[in-house]
């Protein structure tokens, strides 16, 4: 690798640390107004169509049908039985980063150019007021510094670019969003919607609302995006570009505009803060290859490393002015981190319908908006859950038999019931508690030191899993469904892959570190708008907020330079 020497070569106008949902997006945004930046990615490079090994292949092209050998799951062992051959590639290898559990925790990470948005599942819900409104109501973490109009116009600036599928709905709990026609639902997904709406007056079944294209318009034809085309085989990469991810999108978007450089294998260790000037110059970044440190410069610096990694970064940046790390004169940074809680799942099997099939493949599904406590506090548990739901209905075979009754029966499958999964989001309340710290001792094979993870349930959680599990119940049971099974994984924190917090925006530097511009109190600019920013979670999936936050607080940066503010 052909690593720069001189200081000006390494000085940009603004460094942004990680490729993935969030940091494609302040690329793009700086890129697009002239601003000569710099991704830091500490992962491998990923281009789009070119670096998907294994997209649109059927299983039989795939080697074990797509099953693991027990040497390559050796290397994955952090991943376990979840590793495939569709995309173990996307997976973090074992050594890369280890960190310390005080408390059981799963982190599901992708290091690489792209980051989590090659393997997330898509699913896009703008937040509503009562999100913004829950903590100054209920007094459960810090009020937010923002609300529903200040991200209005930053949703519809992201949704038309990255295209979201779905209905206009009209819900005050879930404002709508600027929508291609929704995927269909399945015969049984619209029998469970009609009678939903027509038994409970507050819960309404909706068409999930999700990142993909199905009336590509002129801002993703240029962007290279075609047509979803219903593969189903979307975490291993598009090459349709039929969802949104950095590398389909955002990234290559920023690369033509001639403004935006991308030097993967760039592990950032920590932001450079200068005691005379007052803020932040650059950051230390080791080589991953060479494991050499340069330092890299700029008069802006986006933190988008994802949830974990930007607090760890935060904290590792250490100087005279901020030995506990940079913009935490309040000592909570790494405290209040918070997650959502999808142990609870409901599963309901319907014996009608006998006549009715679903054709073809839907990466869609159903969606009910969170219906407890909105209005008014009617349960004994804080804030609320949504509920995702799949439906399916399989061809089964008796395979309880032998010889050539069991010959036959796998050669001549049924269709099964049809069937319904209900899986809960619920929304964690931020506690100081439940925080993450550098370790005093152990570092990774970089030198930096390992993250320790110190978060575990409440009671709350348990309160709202319970309740989940009974409404579900109530309403297959009121939709006809002859069974159901309720279950609770019992799966640790972070399994539900979307981690929030530790760095969060408020309106007060003494209880917080962001300011309502996503801009460290203390250090103005540096900027942090990856999940770590959100002072409270909400029961919506978080990607589209934390790209609307990134693009709002990128703008804001442009005009702060232009100011000469920054
Ligand atoms: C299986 C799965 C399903 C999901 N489904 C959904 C969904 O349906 N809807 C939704 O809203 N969200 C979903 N998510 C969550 C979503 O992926 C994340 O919220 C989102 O990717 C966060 O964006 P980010 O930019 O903060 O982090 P990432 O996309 O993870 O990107 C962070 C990047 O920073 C890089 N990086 C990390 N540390 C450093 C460092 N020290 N130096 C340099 N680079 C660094 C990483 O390599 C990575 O490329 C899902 C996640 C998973 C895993």
């Amino acid at each position: 690798m052909n690593i720069q020497t001189s200081k000006s070569d390494r000085t940009y106008d603004a460094i942004v640390i990680g490729s993935g949902i969030t940091g494609g997006w302040a690329a793009k945004e700086f890129a697009d107004k002239g601003i000569n930046t710099l991704v830091l990615e500490r992962g491998r490079d990923v281009e789009h169509q070119k670096d998907y090994p294994t997209a649109s292949k059927p299983p039989w092209e795939l080697e074990y049908r797509g099953a693991v050998s027990a040497k390559r799951k050796a290397e994955y062992s952090y991943v376990g039985k979840f590793a495939r051959a569709e995309n173990v590639h996307f997976r973090l290898k074992d050594g890369e980063q280890p960190i310390v559990t005080e408390k059981p925790f799963r982190w599901v990470r992708g290091y690489h150019v792209g980051g989590k948005s090659l393997l997330w599942a898509r699913k896009t819900q703008r937040w509503s007021e009562f999100d913004f409104e829950g903590p100054a109501r209920d007094g459960y973490a810090v009020d937010w510094p923002i609300r529903y109009k200040d991200l209005e116009p930053w949703y519809d600036h992201v949704e038309k670019f990255i295209g979201v599928v779905g209905n206009r709905d009209n819900l005050d709990i879930l404002p709508d969003s600027i929508v291609q026609p929704a995927f269909e639902l399945s015969h049984i997904e619209k029998h469970f919607q009609s009678e939903i709406m027509r038994q409970y007056k507050d819960r309404h079944v909706i068409s999930s609302r999700m990142a993909h294209l199905t009336d590509p318009q002129q801002i993703h034809k240029d962007q290279g995006r075609y047509r979803c085309m219903h593969q189903k085989m979307c975490n291993r990469g598009c090459v349709f570009g039929g969802y949104f991810s950095s590398n389909a999108s955002t990234l290559p978007w920023a690369a033509k505009t001639g403004n935006m450089t991308l030097r993967p294998h760039s592990v950032v260790h920590s932001i450079i803060y200068d005691e005379q000037k007052g803020k932040a110059t650059g950051v230390r970044v080791i080589d991953a290859n060479t494991h050499e440190m340069i330092e890299y410069y700029a008069r802006v610096i986006f933190l988008n490393a994802s949830t974990f990694n930007s607090n760890a970064i935060l904290l590792n940046s250490t100087s005279a002015r901020f030995p506990n790390g940079l913009g935490n004169d309040s000592g909570v940074l790494g405290k209040y981190v918070a997650w959502h809680n999808t142990r609870a799942r409901v599963t309901g099997w319907h014996k009608g319908f006998k006549d009715k099939k679903t054709l073809g493949k839907t990466p869609g599904g159903t969606y009910i908006p969170r219906f407890r406590n909105v209005h008014k506090q009617d349960t004994d548990f804080l804030r609320g859950y949504s509920v995702t739901i799949h439906s399916s209905r399989d061809l089964e075979a008796d395979k309880n038999v032998i010889g050539s009754e069991l010959t036959e029966n796998i050669l001549n499958p049924h269709l099964g019931d049809w069937e319904i999964r209900m899986l809960m989001t619920g929304e964690t309340i931020p506690i100081e508690e439940n925080h993450v710290r550098l370790h005093e001792e152990k570092t990774d094979k970089y030198g930096i030191p390992q993250i320790v993870f110190s978060c575990d349930w409440q009671e709350n959680d348990m309160k709202q899993l319970a309740d989940f599990h009974q409404q579900c119940g109530e309403m297959l049971d009121k939709a006809g469904f002859a069974d159901f099974k309720a279950t609770d994984s019992g799966r640790p924190p972070g399994s539900d892959v979307h981690e929030m917090g530790g760095v969060r925006m408020g309106r007060s530097e003494k209880t917080s570190i962001l300011n309502e511009w996503n801009q460290v109190h203390q250090c103005k600019n540096v900027f942090v708008t990856d999940g770590s920013c959100m002072t409270s979670t909400g029961t919506q999936n978080p990607s589209l907020t934390f790209m609307a936050l990134t693009a709002r607080a990128a703008n804001y940066a442009v005009e702060e330079m232009k100011r000469q503010n920054l």
